[in-house]
């Protein structure tokens, strides 16, 4: 079966045919390719066609796909039972390796996503707090807890006033723009007092890639600590990928908690959020805080996780954010010579090309870039074996198992385009 008949027997069996909203490619006005197999840098569709993947299962794959020594983590935990719902060595061995790479996580829980990750962390800042309020920045994206679905970013933002979300909920939640360091000021001003916590991607994935400003994050920090709130990293996109200590380690800022996803799995679904001892302890069965789960620690995501933590130790962050600053700048280049502008933001691995003029510094300006143009390019780079995420909107991301051949082969398709 070809991919259009995939897609449309599963638009009779699953909303828009997918099971994650962007996955239907509707921001590029096209339809999906359904993938069989991926190795390496590569993904391959159920038509054999081959594809140099920029997503990476939207972030996780940083080793790229089927790395020899994750696979072998994951089959031989596999051989000793895929799940036991009781504690497990495997999740020892993964905290400690976690907490090694960052060590403010002092206590943390595995849960099965980030979404798990967030909504839990939110959860438990109110509880220590004893307060409800919380600010979040418009555009980011903290997965799709109720709370969280105010002013999001990546495919929420399509649906700004998601219904079945009360209204109820989402009045504890306040909004500022990314970088816009006074609008949470004023929050602080106003609601001090009932102010949980402040939530943030330290370096922004879901609205493109936009950068902190010099200044932000400290600032955040400092009136976190002034006013008695907690400060969350979302790390579930940067967490191991800006550094091997997330944005934290990057950026020279301790959040007090952590929320991670993504790369901690080794590909399979594993969230995990930690902080400061004090604070965790909140957390049932020690505090009262209560949070639980089925699959959580689930012993092959553990190990699978464990090995990509390894792994990566090993691996060389400084020359792959070389290598993909040096490919970022030469396709902007070539959509220029094409009178098309672009503001590339980067930050190690991950980067976005904004079809504007201007940089991007939060969610209005990503708002104003010509995704028309995007949409146009995306498809022509999908038909010459170039796979980026379907969204203008989206980062994309390079890996450890790009070649330089594969950076080659993405210029020659990314100089065919036509517009
Ligand atoms: N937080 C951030 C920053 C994310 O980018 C995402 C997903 O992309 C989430 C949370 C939610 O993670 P998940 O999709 O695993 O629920």
């Amino acid at each position: 079966m070809d991919s259009k008949s995939f897609y449309a027997k599963a638009l009779t069996l699953m909303p828009g045919g997918v099971n994650s909203p962007l996955r239907a490619c509707k921001y590029v006005h096209s339809e999906p390719v359904f993938i069989e197999n991926a190795k390496g840098a590569y993904l391959w569709d159920v038509e054999g066609r081959k594809y140099i993947d920029y997503v990476f299962s939207w972030g996780p794959m940083l080793l790229g796909h089927q790395d020899p020594v994750v696979n072998a983590a994951a089959h031989a935990a596999v051989d000793h039972g895929s799940s036991y719902g009781a504690s497990c060595p495997g999740e020892v061995l993964l905290a400690e390796e976690i907490q090694k790479l960052i060590p403010s996580m002092e206590m943390m829980r595995m849960v099965s996503s980030g979404t798990e990750a967030t909504m839990s962390a939110l959860r438990l800042a109110r509880g220590y707090t004893g307060r409800d309020k919380f600010v979040k920045f418009i555009g980011n994206y903290h997965g799709h807890a109720d709370a969280f679905l105010a002013a999001a970013g990546s495919a929420a933002s399509i649906v700004p006033g998601t219904p079945g979300v009360p209204e109820a909920v989402i009045s504890h939640t306040l909004l500022a723009q990314y970088n816009d360091l006074e609008a949470v000021k004023r929050h602080f001003e106003e609601s001090g007092d009932d102010i949980a916590c402040v939530i943030v991607e330290p370096c922004a994935g879901n609205m493109g890639l936009v950068l902190p400003e010099d200044g932000f994050l400290q600032g955040l920090r400092d009136l976190c600590t002034e006013h008695g709130a907690l400060l969350i990293f979302d790390e579930v996109i940067t967490g191991f990928r800006l550094a091997p200590g997330g944005a934290q380690e990057r950026y020279g800022i301790t959040p007090d908690l952590t929320t991670l996803g993504k790369i901690i799995g080794g590909g399979f679904p594993v969230g995990c959020f930690g902080g400061k001892r004090e604070i965790m302890e909140y957390m049932a069965p020690v505090g009262g805080v209560f949070q639980a789960g089925t699959l959580s620690g689930n012993p092959v995501a553990m190990a699978a996780g464990r090995a990509m933590l390894q792994r990566l130790q090993e691996c060389d962050y400084p020359a792959l954010e070389a290598r993909t600053k040096a490919l970022t700048d030469e396709m902007a280049a070539i959509l220029r010579a094409k009178g098309k502008p672009v503001y590339v933001a980067q930050a190690g691995s991950a980067f976005t090309l904004y079809f504007s003029d201007r940089p991007v510094t939060n969610m209005v300006e990503s708002g104003q870039c010509d995704y028309d143009a995007f949409a146009v390019y995306w498809r022509q780079m999908m038909d010459r074996g170039v796979y980026l995420a379907p969204a203008g909107f989206e980062c994309a991301f390079t890996s450890f198992a790009h070649s330089d051949e594969d950076f080659e082969k993405t210029l020659e398709a990314a100089r065919a385009v036509e517009f």
